[in-house]
């Protein structure tokens, strides 16, 4: 039974070493205690611009167990775990933050689960202490919205998650471009389990998550997954449409009447109004195109400019 671990990083030099210390103790205690057999453990470089790629190579160098795959510049923690996942050769593989927030020593209890028979296991937070209340608000409206939308989302979990063999087999065939990996799992059926850690602070370093990114990937979510801003879009219009024929009766009564008075807010108020709706929606409506146009255009999610230690055959270029 191999296990795979897989590591997406963005300018982690401060604590890539600290990552390899625990992960090795605590990887060498499982092979020990016989709950595995062998384990790689994949670091996924973002195209990080300080010395983490540095870090990596030294380490994959001592460590055959460490494998490293270097992207050609920064594409974004989604698409390293996808390079990750792609080039893991494990019975099942976990994947988790660099940072250490996410404590690795609950991968026993996510093996365990993994022999009990779940296909994947997701790592889920019971409390956000640790994050700034900013976070923990934004986090908390996400999930809600996008359950809202129809979105299958499991609360507080990130990405820290084991996948078998079966369930990373499947993730090979998903082909879009736009990946939003903890829509995708959930969305694939499977045997699932979840298991409950605390979330620590980051262990060095500052977040590689800045609001835009945060609000991308939040874009991105919503956009992958759901076509329900379609929808509204339409249920809007279609209300507007049954004011806009009323308004006109009423118009027309007003007139027959002679009571209509030449106003300018009878005339300028729908057009802020219906302007307003409309820009909106062309708005959302331009979101999706612009998603119709990245699939097409299919462009590769990643691209790796060198990698370590995959050289054993296992875990080659998928
Ligand atoms: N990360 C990445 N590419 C990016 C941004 C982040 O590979 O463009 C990695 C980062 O190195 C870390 C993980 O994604 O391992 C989560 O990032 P971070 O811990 O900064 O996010 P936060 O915990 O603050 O949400
Ligand atoms: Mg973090």
């Amino acid at each position: 039974m191999k296990l795979s671990i897989v590591i997406p990083c963005f300018n982690e030099e401060q604590v890539i070493d600290e990552v390899y210390r625990r992960l090795t103790t605590l990887l060498n205690s499982y092979v020990e205690g016989a709950a595995i057999d062998t384990y790689e453990v994949i670091y996924v470089d973002d195209g990080s611009s300080d010395g983490t790629l540095a870090a990596l190579r030294r380490l994959a160098g001592k460590d055959k167990r460490v494998k490293a795959i270097s992207f050609s510049g920064n594409f974004g923690h989604q698409p390293a775990l996808t390079a990750g996942l792609l080039y893991a050769s494990g019975d099942m593989a976990v994947s988790l933050d660099a940072d250490l927030q996410d404590p690795p020593e609950i991968i026993g209890e996510m093996i365990k689960r993994f022999k009990d028979g779940a296909d994947i296991v997701y790592g889920v937070r019971d409390d956000r202490q640790e994050d700034t209340y900013f976070k923990r608000a934004t986090a908390v409206i996400f999930y809600k919205f996008m359950t809202l939308m129809g979105v299958n989302l499991i609360y507080n979990h990130a990405d820290y998650r084991l996948l078998s063999r079966a369930a990373l087999e499947a993730f090979k065939k998903y082909g879009e471009v736009n990946r939003f990996l903890r829509g995708m799992f959930p969305s694939m059926g499977f045997k699932h389990s979840i298991v409950t850690y605390k979330r620590e602070k980051r262990f060095a370093g500052t977040t590689k998550y800045p609001l835009k990114k945060m609000v991308s990937f939040a874009v991105e979510g919503i956009t992958s997954f759901t076509n329900f801003p379609l929808r509204l879009a339409f249920v809007l219009g279609f209300v507007n449409f049954l004011a806009a024929i009323i308004l006109g009766l009423w118009t027309i009564a007003s007139k027959l009447k002679g009571s209509a008075v030449p106003g300018w807010a009878s005339i300028v108020l729908p057009i802020y109004l219906f302007g307003g709706i409309q820009l909106m929606f062309i708005g959302i409506l331009s979101e999706y195109v612009g998603k119709i146009y990245m699939e097409v255009k299919h462009r590769p999610v990643f691209i790796v400019k060198e990698t370590y230690n995959f050289d054993d055959g296992q875990g080659k270029s998928p």
